[in-house]
């Protein structure tokens, strides 16, 4: 593992259990462009890692400081998720320069670093993976619609919602956002907080509005995650 430490972290609040992993990608051109702005003090953010496209990983931030990723953010009522969580950087353009799949390498290199940090601080394998879109579903859409999320699942890195039968029954629109609310998600924009879900968990339908497998799949995940 690489190191190229940056200036832009602090002390993680004492009242702030540290309980996730914010998954985010770099919507630069280049890695370097996105090394040299997460290790500049006037840039004011960072990472505790980067992942480059070929798998290779360079540190930033040691896990036990609080790394500048989440920026206004809220998840579980908690809004200090720079605190409450390590960051990752996935080398990719983004939505803005280019979005393109996560190579195979990367997301190896992503499963065996985040199988380390769940061990050493003793996370909740299937809760403790967020997007950046989740805890800031206004502002933001990493890592987007191709981050393999069902494959990461399979590896026991988060939870993929399987729908029953009966979370296809009687379908209330109404149910979405109090669904949304209580797995995490900031309810201010509710169609934000449903088009995030949708990213994530039903990507071939990021509508904004709940259709009936979108329905079934807030149930079947709020199910599995409690
Ligand atoms: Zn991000």
């Amino acid at each position: 593992m690489k190191q190229s430490p940056s200036p832009n972290f602090n002390a993680r609040a004492a009242t702030v259990a540290l309980n996730a992993v914010v998954i985010h990608y770099t919507g630069m051109k280049t890695a370097q462009e996105a090394l040299a702005r997460m290790c500049d003090a006037e840039s004011k953010v960072s990472a505790h890692y980067m992942i480059d496209e070929d798998g290779a990983i360079t540190q930033m931030v040691d896990e036990k400081n609080r790394a500048w990723h989440a920026g206004a953010s809220f998840w579980r009522g908690v809004t200090d998720m720079n605190s409450a969580s390590m960051g990752i950087e996935l080398v990719n353009p983004g939505h803005e320069f280019g979005y393109r799949l996560f190579p195979t390498a990367q997301i190896m290199a992503l499963c065996d670093l985040l199988h380390g940090i769940i061990q050493r601080h003793s996370l909740n394998a299937k809760t403790c993976l967020l997007a950046h879109s989740d805890i800031a579903p206004s502002r933001k859409q990493d890592p987007g619609e191709l981050f393999p999320w069902a494959y990461l699942a399979q590896q026991g890195l988060g939870a993929w919602p399987e729908p029953a039968e009966q979370d296809y029954e009687t379908p209330r629109q109404t149910e979405a956002t109090a669904l949304l609310s209580q797995i995490g998600y900031d309810i201010t924009a509710p169609d934000d907080a449903l088009t995030a879900f949708q990213r994530r968990f039903h990507p071939e339908n990021i509508t904004g509005v709940a259709n009936l497998e979108t329905i079934a799949r807030l149930r079947a995940y709020k199910k599995s995650v409690g």
